[in-house]
């Protein structure tokens, strides 16, 4: 059966498209530019890379040439062989802990989250009408971003602020990447052959969060309302002293909307370095003797050693800790230098194993009280999984 799995951005559109249950990815691309001049997609087929300057005016003529490139390249001969899309949606409130699939209700719901998620909401809505239109025999769903964090308790999820802020105005912790952690957690319970487990998964990417999953639930996530909290991140500041605003607005007399867009796209790696948002460039600048590019790194390491010591209590203990995403997968002193933080608790480095770029793989010793491993996280394939169990 054949599956797509969509991510919509406002001048974007992802796809994979999955033969499943076997979850070979038959093609994949992504569409860029939608809606801005010099628009392009490129496609990825049979191991050959094709890109295709095209007008890509709106979503749905990004559908639709998606759609004459499935059928040129023979992925498939019908439109009626695709049985079901999955799309990404960033936020699904308190109203989702499950992938559903797509009604009138559903979309309402997603719209009246746009307020917490404004970039990405819109987008998605936009990504499922275009499918719709263009491929309307499959069944559509949506598997949010928000929904494994749904089994937080209470306590995890409230802010100290005025109750009302949650009652009223939604405000509380959701988290984000819950489909990287829910993914990476399973195929970790999978390596170690059980079920009843304490993880802290580790998703280490330009945006980067940590959550606490008993028995494949998740207890506890670094990030909060928005994705701006917990650990430092390329380009966002993670958490601070939240009067720090609100000082910094008065002394630059800057506006609420500008200070967002400081905290979230000049801070972080980007903003104590001066230099950038990618670990890549941290680390060469490190190498050079840059003092901020040393200063910036090691905050970003202390950060998430402070989050795995707290989850760790928090679990009372830990069977394995999970590295994924860009950084987590592939920064080989990132994760030297964090596992070494973690001497306290009787882990241990394998300085041969830790070698390991983009592959799963233990890199602790045997003798490691707690196992580390790198696990390449999927959230396309977890989206083809939850269409796939959607359909009727
Ligand atoms: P996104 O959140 O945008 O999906 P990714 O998961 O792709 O981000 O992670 C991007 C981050 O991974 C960047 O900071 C990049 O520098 C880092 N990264 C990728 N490859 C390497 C590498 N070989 N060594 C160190 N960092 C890397």
């Amino acid at each position: 059966m054949k599956i797509l799995s969509v991510n919509a951005g406002s001048s974007s559109l992802k796809f994979q498209m999955y033969e499943m249950p076997e979850e070979k990815v038959l093609i994949s691309g992504v569409f860029e530019r939608i809606g801005i001049h010099e628009s392009f997609y490129t496609i990825k087929i049979n191991g050959e890379a094709i890109r295709k300057e095209k007008d890509l005016p709106n979503h749905k003529v990004a559908f639709q040439y998606l759609v004459e490139e499935l059928e040129e390249n023979h992925v498939v001969e019908r439109l009626d062989e695709i049985k079901g899309i999955g799309h990404r949606v960033v936020q699904g409130g308190s109203y989702f802990d499950k992938s559903v699939v797509v009604t009138e209700d559903v979309i309402k719901k997603i719209e009246e989250l746009n307020v917490l998620a404004p970039l990405h909401n819109p987008a998605a809505i936009t990504g499922i009408k275009a499918a719709q239109e263009v491929i309307p025999n499959a069944v559509q769903t949506v598997v949010f971003d928000t929904a494994f964090h749904q089994t937080m308790p209470e306590e995890n999820y409230i802010y100290a602020v005025p109750y009302e802020w949650y009652t009223d105005y939604k405000v509380r912790r959701y988290g984000a990447h819950g489909t990287s952690h829910m993914y990476v957690a399973n195929r970790m319970n999978q390596i170690l052959g059980r079920e009843d487990t304490k993880l802290i998964t580790c998703h280490i990417g330009n945006g980067a969060s940590v959550s606490a999953v008993v028995n494949g639930k998740c207890l506890d996530t670094s990030m909060g309302l928005t994705p701006n909290a917990g650990l430092i991140m390329g380009s966002r500041c993670g958490d601070i002293d939240a009067t720090v605003v609100t000082y910094m607005m008065n002394q630059l007399g800057i506006s609420a909307q500008e200070m967002d867009n400081i905290l979230n796209k000049k801070s972080g790696l980007l903003g104590v370095s001066n230099v950038s948002s990618d670990m890549r460039d941290i680390d060469a600048g490190i190498l050079e003797g840059n003092e901020r590019c040393e200063l910036v790194k090691k905050m970003f390491i202390r950060r998430v050693i402070d989050y795995i010591a707290k989850y760790y209590v928090e679990m009372g203990g830990c069977d394995a800790i999970v590295f994924t995403a860009g950084i987590g997968e592939k920064s080989v002193t990132t994760r030297r230098r964090i596992v070494d933080g973690l001497k306290i608790l009787g882990i241990n480095l394998d300085e041969k194993a830790n070698g390991i770029r983009g592959v799963e793989g233990k890199i602790t010793t045997d003798d490691s009280k707690i196992p580390c491993y790198v696990i390449p996280t999927d959230e396309e394939v977890m989206i083809a999984r939850d269409t796939l169990a959607l359909i009727p």
